[in-house]
């Protein structure tokens, strides 16, 4: 078991992942990707520049060249690695995490974003550092202009005239966070913009990093006051995107992702990568369009290494993140905001929705130490095995039912097993949380 990887890379408060430890982690990281050319790029926090620097001067003392981007949106900085042809990426951000929490985030050279289980490979490597000599020290560059290259990149595959000619209206928030560095991307659209939080702050005084609906409610006020045509909020390191329609309502991941697909399919079919945790919105679109469905673990990773493996044609999670192929294997909350303006030229948010299955989710969580997680798991399998139901187990049991799905799934992080239940009307959903929560126990 992986003592400091995550599901997505390394993640503490600063008394925990200190710089020291920053420093040695990029140490094996630089050995990991064969002392090559690493990028490096960081949040706003407060405590991202020390890491950032801690981990440059880790890599170049084991060789590595490190290109510096300084403050990017993860996935503009992902994106990069391509063009660039490094060998691979660390991002210093804690994502949605409250402002004490800092992470590092590990991507290799074709832009896959290092799971647990190499992250276990890499802590490995932490006993077995050694610097290279004084003349065998890796190069520093700072690099600028990052940001403005991504934009290039983009428009190209987007419709911009499209996007131009009807001006949409929309309300951004920034949530302090470094997608606030985008705004030219939206107003080279021809969009009028009204910013919200848009001061990168490492504090985040204007609401939590985490764009749930409890925390964008300035947004969801705002788009209704001044009658935008959307309104759209990101996480602290722009991966996670979420949406308010037109009238003012909360548009969840799921259906964003939901979203996504339909306008990814009107101009490319093929399969769809999602995490067993996602809403059966995706089942039931990826049916309708005779797409293939692949389930993954949960976690970004997983999520790319599939789309890689099998050429998908989009992916996704419930939580908002959505990888688009055409622009890297990294879940981009910049390109989602800017491919789904197209979308709006069609016909209004809510009216797309409207398009969306509808399902309820039910959700809650069990206390439970690492033996009794395995047991509980192990016991719903069984479970599902004697029912004769259709059962996914690659990241704890998901069960399907005709219109409805259920997880049993040990959080990989905290002392819980999470029961998640979806359904078409509320009280079916209701009926099967507490039905798998008792057989839980
Ligand atoms: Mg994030």
């Amino acid at each position: 078991m992986a003592k400091y990887f995550g599901t997505n890379g390394v993640r503490g408060t600063f008394d925990v992942l200190t710089s020291s430890l920053a420093l040695q982690l990029a140490q094996a990281i630089g050995i990991y990707f064969k002392r090559g050319k690493i990028l490096v790029a960081r949040d706003h926090r407060l405590t991202s520049p020390a890491l950032s620097h801690a981990v440059i001067a880790g890599l170049q003392s084991m060789g590595c060249d490190v290109i510096d981007f300084g403050l990017l949106p993860a996935p503009v900085a992902e994106w990069s690695i391509q063009p660039l042809q490094a060998d691979g990426l660390i991002i210093i951000t804690a994502s949605h995490n409250p402002p004490e929490w800092n992470g590092i985030k590990v991507i290799d050279g074709s832009g896959i974003t290092v799971s647990r289980e190499r992250g276990e490979e890499i802590e490995k490597l932490m006993d077995r550092v050694s610097s290279v000599p004084w003349n065998k020290t890796g190069k520093y560059v700072s690099s600028t202009g990052t940001m403005e290259k991504y934009v290039q990149a983009i428009l190209p595959l987007l419709n911009v005239e499209k996007i131009k000619k009807r001006k949409l209206k929309l309300v951004l928030d920034f949530g302090n966070g470094t997608t606030a560095l985008t705004e030219p991307l939206f107003r080279s659209l021809g969009c009028e913009l009204i910013t919200l939080n848009a001061q990168m702050d490492g504090r985040f005084p204007g609401r939590p990093s985490e764009p749930t609906e409890k925390n964008v409610q300035d947004l969801i006020a705002a788009v209704k006051a001044t009658q935008a045509d959307a309104g759209i909020a990101w996480d602290g390191d722009g991966d996670r995107i979420v949406f308010v329609d037109e009238k003012g309502s909360y548009v969840i991941g799921d259906k964003v992702f939901g979203l996504s697909i339909l306008w990814q399919f009107a101009q490319k079919k093929g399969d769809v990568v999602t995490t067993v945790a996602t809403s059966k919105i995706v089942e039931d679109i990826a049916k309708k369009s005779n797409a293939k469905l692949l389930y993954t673990k949960i976690g970004a990773p997983y999520l790319s290494e599939t789309v890689a493996k099998k050429k998908a044609a989009i992916a996704g999670e419930e939580v908002g993140g959505v990888i688009w192929p055409q622009v890297s294997l990294a879940k981009d909350g910049v390109f989602t905001a800017a491919k789904l303006c197209e979308a709006l030229c069609e016909k209004p948010l809510g009216k797309w929705l409207e398009e969306l299955p509808v399902y309820y989710t039910e959700k809650t969580k069990l206390e439970a130490n690492e033996k009794q997680k395995t047991k509980i798991v192990q016991k719903i399998r069984a479970y599902a095995k004697k029912k004769k139901f259709k059962f996914i187990d690659i990241d704890g049991v998901r069960i399907n039912f005709d219109d409805s799905w259920v997880i049993v799934r040990a959080s990989g992080t905290e002392h819980y097993v999470r029961v998640f239940a979806e359904a078409k009307t509320p009280e079916k959903a209701k009926q099967l949380l507490s039905e798998y929560k008792m057989l839980a126990k």
